[in-house]
């Protein structure tokens, strides 16, 4: 029966009975963890191999006779720059292979921007005010970037297709302290959206009123697919050379979670303006990046292809653990309609909406019963979720097993915290 259709002494009851389940769990003592998008050790296990492609004997001469034990080739090495072109989609002199994780590299393109302006505009701590646009829910790093460096977040809405466009481009051609837009496009964190052709379309169609407004295309998820023929996003860069508006977009990738997250390899993708620019002040902080792990991880997958190859591994540990995830939500909460939760077709998370105003105490709930989950609010911008009733659900790094028990003690808190709610 819907929680709305049981009387008062029904849910009164039925409460009294989730309690009595609830403390049957807390007293186990159990250490869950559902907080962070972390892969789980068997993914890590899967590219152990990578770790002897070299030894003393490989020969660390690269396509064009350089030597990769020295100094030098701050874009990354040629044989990176082609396989990571491909995987997010630009042309192979339009990125940069650098370092271990993109949330570095997008650090410092706005760091860049702050102190340097953007290819000639004024350096953004010049300006009074420095506006990002944020879709929401969304990726908590990413408004992290903007709050240390005081940039004003706006929320944009989004549904299934993607941020509400009406809106963006309302306010990017009508504003020219709105400098940016967060997008995570193929399987967005949290919700595991996938944006439409038409939203690409008209991302590469803006007409900011900012010279200096820039799209920051974090594409982490594009090829961590988890059923075998997902719906693929449309190519920004394509989308954007076609409007003449290849300045406008930096897009960003790693393998963070294709090899190992803090060891992997990170790229940047962008039109060969902005990135004559950035190598300018990249060059000052760095004389190049690593280009031995650029090497293991291409001599690893051999190609585009290998790597591809590699995900389907992926694939097959994770969609059971997102299946587990959906089967309990499905079944213990679907009845009672005190929720709502996407199903993504690939990505990390899962995005659930509770009753509005019962978020922070599902999440206060799981933690006390040994459940972690990543903090209610932290999907919005300054952690603050107007109706404090989003959670994101991280299903990859415990066993099946764990996820089981931890969705049981989750549903568990959703129920609790719903009928405190509506008996309140
Ligand atoms: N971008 C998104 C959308 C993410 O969800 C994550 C990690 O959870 C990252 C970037 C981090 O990527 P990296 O390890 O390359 O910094």
């Amino acid at each position: 029966m819907g929680f709305y259709e049981m009387d008062k002494n029904e849910l009164v009851s039925m409460k009294k009975q989730w309690d009595d389940e609830y403390n049957t769990f807390k007293a186990k003592g159990l250490k869950l963890n559902m907080a962070r998008g972390k892969p789980g050790p068997e993914q890590l296990e899967l590219s152990m191999d990578m770790m002897d492609v070299l030894n003393s004997k490989s020969s660390l001469i690269g396509v064009n006779g350089d030597d990769y034990r020295n100094y030098g080739i701050l874009e990354g090495i040629p044989e990176a720059r082609d396989m990571f072109s491909k995987m997010i989609g630009v042309h192979d002199d339009e990125i940069l292979v650098c370092g271990n994780a993109s949330l570095n590299i997008m650090y410092d393109v706005v760091s860049t921007s702050f102190l340097k302006g953007v290819n000639g505009s004024t350096p953004w701590c010049k300006l009074e005010k420095v506006k990002f646009l944020c879709p929401v829910p969304g990726y908590d790093r990413h408004f992290a970037i903007c709050e240390n460096f005081g940039i004003e977040m706006i929320n944009i809405p989004t549904d299934e297709n993607g941020p509400d466009m009406d809106m963006v481009e309302k306010l990017v051609s009508s504003d020219d302290s709105i400098k940016g837009i967060w997008c995570v496009p193929q399987y967005s964190n949290p919700t595991g959206y996938i944006y439409s052709d038409e939203t690409v379309k008209r991302f590469a169609a803006l007409k900011p009123k900012a010279e200096d407004f820039r799209i920051f295309w974090d594409n982490a998820y594009c090829i961590h697919h988890l059923v075998d023929s997902p719906k693929l996003i449309l190519n920004l860069m394509d989308e954007c050379r076609k409007a003449g508006n290849e300045d406008m977009v930096y897009i960003f990738g790693s393998t963070s979670k294709v090899t190992f997250p803090g060891a992997g390899v990170a790229a940047l993708g962008t039109s060969k303006n902005n990135i004559a620019f950035l190598k300018k002040v990249m060059g000052i902080r760095t004389i190049g990046y690593d280009k031995i792990n650029q090497l293991r991880h291409v001599r690893y997958f051999g190609d585009y292809q290998g790597l591809l190859k590699h995900m389907d591994k992926h694939k097959t540990i994770l969609a059971p653990k997102f299946e587990a995830v959906i089967d309990m939500l499905e079944k213990e909460i679907a009845p009672l309609g005190i929720g709502s939760w996407t199903k993504p077709q690939g990505g990390y998370f899962v995005s659930f909406d509770s009753l509005p105003g019962c978020a922070k105490r599902i999440v206060a709930l799981c933690k006390e019963a040994g459940v972690t989950l990543t903090g209610a609010g932290a999907t919005y911008p300054y952690g603050k979720d107007p109706e404090d009733k989003n959670i994101r659900i991280a299903p990859t790094y415990p066993s099946v097993e764990e996820l089981k028990m931890a969705m049981e003690i989750f549903c568990l808190a959703v129920k609790i915290a719903s009928a405190e709610t509506v008996l309140d």
